[in-house]
């Protein structure tokens, strides 16, 4: 796999940004060209010799992957996979590179896959909680009480809950929804032995991640193709102060402290210009990991709000690492 990422990210800045659609000046400074951020100054510098990007205005940046990762709002394994595949192509013929195109684009003829929240309400029923999963969050500081309030769930055997997918709803289906991978064998995109974990709009479920308690190189994974969302966002309209946090966990382990948050799954996730909107009425408190991904989640985060006019307050997780680490110790105590 590594080999396969270090040769994408050698492919030039200049060629990825081509391919995206989204050309970069050959001149010193130029506006930053992630989709959600409006620049007015120009922001984003560009490291030829290093083949990196970063945008002082939101923070963001770092190699072709990342790049093309935010403009596309795709994860970076299918930035991966689209990337190497056009090395290949471009190797066996000189012809033009399939273009993704950028997510805020509102219909594209590729393949995309979009949720489908009856079939992840059915998925979800027949990945019941189990006692293996509710005790690995419980070792978390996840009470029962949290855990049953958003609906987390537990795939015990994946190809057994599979088996039960295709024979109702075929392999199109799942594919389309993200549920299995379309160039192999079908494979459920979660392993076995993890936390389902859906991601409720609007009283739908419209995504899901899973947490391996046993793989750890398959720790969290996603739907395949589907955007990433942002954890919890039903709660804003519920409440006054809005805790931002990185991931899943760090939101129930917020809520677990009776605080109402929202979940941010990686560089990638974007706020839809819907909840930036809902945001204004309220006061968000970001609280980024204390680690360098954290830095580069408050630096965006707060760059965002500033522009969407959304009053917030940075706040540091007074013990360990996150949030969770700071439930469990005070747990402890
Ligand atoms: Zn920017």
């Amino acid at each position: 796999m590594s080999s396969r990422w270090d040769e994408v990210k050698r492919i030039p800045i200049d060629e990825v940004a081509q391919r995206l659609g989204v050309p970069l000046s050959r001149r010193a400074g130029m506006r930053c060209p992630f989709p959600d951020h409006k620049d007015k100054n120009p922001s984003f510098s560009i490291d030829r010799k290093k083949n990196l990007c970063f945008c002082h205005g939101c923070g963001r940046g770092g190699s072709v992957i990342d790049f093309a990762s935010i403009i596309t709002g795709k994860s970076s394994s299918e930035v991966v996979s689209w990337l190497s595949q056009s090395i290949r192509q471009s190797k066996t013929s000189s012809h033009q590179y399939s273009r993704i195109a950028p997510a805020e684009e509102p219909e594209t003829e590729d393949a995309q896959c979009v949720a489908n929240p009856a079939i992840f309400d059915h998925f979800a029923s027949l990945c019941p909680p189990a006692e293996r999963g509710q005790q690995y969050l419980l070792n978390r500081g996840i009470s029962e009480h949290t855990q049953k309030s958003f609906r987390i769930g537990f795939i015990g055997n994946s190809d057994d809950v599979l088996k039960r997918l295709l024979s109702k709803y075929g392999t199109a289906a799942l594919v389309s929804c993200g549920l299995i991978f379309p160039d192999k064998a079908p494979e459920l995109v979660f392993p076995s032995r993890s936390l389902l974990v859906p991601f409720v709009t609007g009283g739908e479920i419209v995504y899901f991640q899973s947490r391996s308690i046993s793989n750890s190189t398959r720790r969290w994974m996603g739907l395949n193709g589907v955007r990433k969302l942002i954890f919890n966002q039903d709660a804003v309209s519920q409440a006054k102060n809005i805790y931002i946090c990185e991931g899943v966990t760090d939101t129930l382990s917020a809520t677990e402290m009776g605080l109402t948050a929202i979940g941010l799954t990686g560089a990638s996730t974007t706020f839809s210009t819907n909840l930036l909107r809902s945001m204004r009425s309220k006061t968000a408190y970001i609280i980024p990991d204390n680690d360098e991904a954290g830095k580069a989640m408050e630096a965006r985060v707060t760059a965002l709000f500033r522009r969407a006019g959304i009053q917030f307050v940075v706040q540091r997780v007074p013990h360990g690492k996150d949030l969770n680490d700071y439930l469990v110790w005070r747990k402890q105590k």
